[in-house]
């Protein structure tokens, strides 16, 4: 079974936009730590989801701190396409719907402000894992 969902705030209408709100109610571009919490210790019979969200940071993201990702959020992985200003936060998360997948990755930012302390998350894609 493959299951795959978009979001992307620039071509979207307001309406599929709003679609995006996780239980907590918070919109999962602007990532939910409760999410990303819930996603670290979720039950191991709710699917594993391959999340990819792009965003733009006010400032750059020293070298370190995108490799120190690896570190915190173990399967996680911040990478630098080669627009300036625009990274790619990808990972691995365990939920029930996509959305909270999709808040849970974008919580880790929220969580992590010394990574990146203000960002704009541009699109998301939740995608079912078919190794998980
Ligand atoms: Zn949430």
């Amino acid at each position: 079974m493959t299951e795959s969902a978009v979001f992307d705030a620039r071509s979207r209408p307001p309406a599929e936009v709003e679609h995006w709100t996780c239980p907590h109610g918070r919109h999962a571009g602007q990532g939910c730590v409760t999410c990303y919490q819930a996603a670290a210790d979720a039950d191991p019979a709710l699917p594993v989801w391959e999340v990819a969200a792009w965003f733009t940071s006010a400032r750059p993201i020293p070298i370190r701190a995108l490799h120190d990702v690896h570190r915190h959020g173990h399967h996680f992985a911040l990478d630098q396409p080669s627009t300036p200003l625009i990274f790619l936060l990808t990972g691995q998360l365990r939920a029930a719907q996509a959305v909270e997948a999709v808040a849970g990755l974008v919580g880790f930012l929220v969580q992590n402000r010394h990574i990146v302390d203000e960002f704009t998350v541009t699109e998301v894609r939740a995608v079912h894992s078919l190794t998980g």
